[in-house]
């Protein structure tokens, strides 16, 4: 049966784009009940300047209470300074990020399209130096806010300079939400025939209601990891309109029921949605966790009577 595997970006690219400023606890409680579901590789924080972004000031204390041995823990960098915050502490894997144009560059990190490359190049050659793992994702790759539409050759030569680093694997966003499944797998199946065997990630918002279709295209066309959030938390502060990540527990029942395999439990996951939208105070864009999953349990319950 094909597997396909989930980064859980909840607790940075979701809990980042919420007004609300999350205690550490609740951050703890929320990677907790993620792992309790499964999540085996999970963007635990961001580690960038905390006046641009307070809600991951606290990076340092999440990674220090972490537990050890139950997942892979991820810590986003955007430049040399924070990945020598993110090495200072237990983190297992940098995630560095470029942009692939100028002007959405310079607004999210104050680096060139180029620079921003090129740094995250530096950033996978410090963390494997201090023997761990990195990964490169391309930003504003399907399209930028500024700019409008973006070269697919653009994308695919930065992907061909991130899998020379030594990144082990590079990351497609669609950091804005406008790509359709045509343009998901045109990409990455170029990007895939440009690097492999290095895998392919894909990071999809949904913020014009194409993210799953999204995910499925993705998936078809070799992506061996798809990032999602728990209830579809998250857009992104420098993105105008930018919606959340495509929801977890709705891309598992899509996968799952499709009959791929994803390593996470979709009754944990509708449970933890349920708690932490209590946690959030207002409703998560996540659908799965609101209608309930198919077949029921007791309609399961009845299905194995009947096997009997
Ligand atoms: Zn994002």
């Amino acid at each position: 049966m094909r597997s396909i595997e989930i980064v859980e970006v909840g607790p940075r690219d979701g809990l980042q784009n919420e007004p609300k400023i999350f205690k550490a606890s609740d951050k703890m409680a929320l990677i907790a009940n993620l792992v309790n579901a499964g999540a085996r590789r999970i963007e635990v924080a961001s580690f960038v300047n905390p006046a641009r972004v307070p809600q991951m000031a606290d990076a340092e204390e999440v990674l220090a209470a972490l537990p050890d041995g139950e997942a892979v823990y991820i810590g986003l960098v955007l430049n040399r300074r924070g990945a020598d915050r993110a090495l200072a502490t237990k983190v297992h894997e940098l995630g560095a990020v470029c942009v692939a144009t100028d002007t959405f560059a310079m607004r999210n990190q104050g680096q060139t399209s180029a620079d921003s490359i090129d740094i995250a190049c530096d950033i996978v050659a410090a963390a494997r130096a201090a023997g761990r793992r990195a990964q490169i994702t391309i930003g504003a790759a399907f399209g930028c806010p500024f700019e409008g539409e973006v070269s697919p050759d653009r994308v695919v030569a930065m992907a061909r300079q991130a899998a020379a680093s030594g990144a082990v694997e590079v990351a497609l966003a669609d950091t804005i939400g406008v790509a359709v499944p045509a343009d998901v797998a045109a990409l990455v199946a170029r990007v895939r025939a440009e690097i492999a065997p290095l895998p392919v990630r894909v990071h999809l918002h949904n913020t014009r209601n194409t993210g799953l279709a999204n995910v499925w295209a993705a998936v078809e066309a070799g992506a061996t990891t798809i990032d999602a959030s728990l209830g579809g938390l998250g857009g992104c502060p420098f993105a105008p309109g930018a919606a959340g990540n495509v929801p977890t527990e709705d891309v598992v029942y899509l996968l799952e029921r499709s009959g791929v395999k994803t390593g996470l439990d979709l009754d944990a996951l509708i449970g933890a949605a349920g708690w932490f939208t209590g946690v959030m105070g207002h409703p998560l864009p996540g659908m799965v966790s609101k209608a309930g999953r198919f077949p029921s349990a007791q309609q399961r319950i009845l299905e194995k009577v009947g096997q009997v």
